[in-house]
């Protein structure tokens, strides 16, 4: 049997949050937006498709940021938590704990924000953002089959980079392919891609391309392309070759200038990695939450400090 697949937008701020509701015997959503999504988005959606938000089975989780996971715990509420709650070993924490989240948050990106009152702010921020803290009931690292009633399977592949713990779900026999944020091509809103580790980011996004090969391919957010210009959330399978090759194209652009620039603290909003953007022409404003400039060069940086040690 083939299974319908119905993107799902949420309102947040200045963003829309994208869920999938996967229209199988044992119904499945992907990613869950923040703590208001499942009743201000989804259920209204699913109602307006005929389905039902009690019968979700499964819960499955792309990766453990806020805007993935902060709704998982309301949403599995409304199924009278009796749905299955998937994510990987890896960002476990990030759905168990939100403090996990600040301590990311401390670890990373604090070091260049310079905001006196960031651990504050966060701790705000993810107590709204995440309905509850919650024991996922099924761990995976890629390689797992799922199956979702009369015959249908999901498969797990470990897809890590953008968070260490990213992974792709695959509709078996139909090759619908949800990655999340693990194929960034020029980021979203902020306009500059998010990676953790640059060299997973890069044989993730080889993988999906040479290996996984998408017949369609669901992102978590509207990137966009060179130009400016977004992609949708659902693409077909040219359009997916072509995110993910452009994908691999910028963070080749972007590991090059991070080579050629040793971080200098001086006093750009950039600072210590302004030759960086400078050479890039990025002039987005780094501080935007979850600045992923920082986040992708402080990837890189660790990483020449772990070559060099
Ligand atoms: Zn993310």
């Amino acid at each position: 049997m083939t299974v319908a697949i119905h993107p799902i937008v949420s309102p947040w701020g200045r963003f829309g949050l994208y869920s999938f509701f996967l229209d199988a015997p044992e119904p499945a959503i992907v990613d869950t937006g923040v703590a208001s999504s499942p009743s201000e988005g989804m259920a209204p959606a699913l109602e307006q498709l005929g389905r039902r938000i009690e019968d979700v089975r499964w819960i499955l989780l792309t990766h453990g940021h806020i805007d993935h996971i902060g709704g998982a715990h309301a949403l599995w509420e409304l199924t009278g938590r009796r749905a299955e709650v998937v994510i990987s070993e890896a960002d476990a924490p990030l759905l168990r704990s939100r403090r996990a989240h600040v301590d990311l948050y401390a670890a990373v990106r604090r070091q260049y924000l310079h905001e006196p009152d960031g651990i504050e702010k966060q701790t705000a921020m993810v107590a709204g953002a995440i309905a509850g803290e919650l024991e996922p009931t099924v761990l995976v690292r890629g390689g797992e089959t799922l199956s979702l009633g009369g015959g249908v399977t999901v498969s797990v592949r470990a897809i890590p980079g953008h968070t260490a713990g990213s992974v792709a779900y695959v509709v078996d026999g139909q090759d619908d392919v949800f990655v999340g944020d693990a194929v960034q091509v020029h980021g979203a809103a902020n306009g500059f891609p998010g990676y953790e580790d640059p060299d997973a980011y890069r044989e993730s996004l080889e993988y999906l391309r040479d290996v996984v090969r998408p017949r369609h391919l669901y992102l978590g957010h509207p990137y966009r392309t060179s130009a400016g210009v977004p992609y949708g959330v659902g693409l077909d399978c040219e359009q997916a070759r072509h995110a993910l090759q452009e994908s691999l194209d910028i963070e080749a652009r972007v590991g090059a200038a991070a080579s050629r620039h040793l971080p200098q603290v001086t006093d750009s909003p950039y600072s210590p990695f302004a030759g960086v953007a400078e050479e890039l022409g990025y002039t987005g404003d780094p501080t935007l939450e979850p600045s992923p400039f920082f986040t992708t060069l402080h990837g890189y940086r660790t990483e020449v400090l772990s070559t060099h040690d």
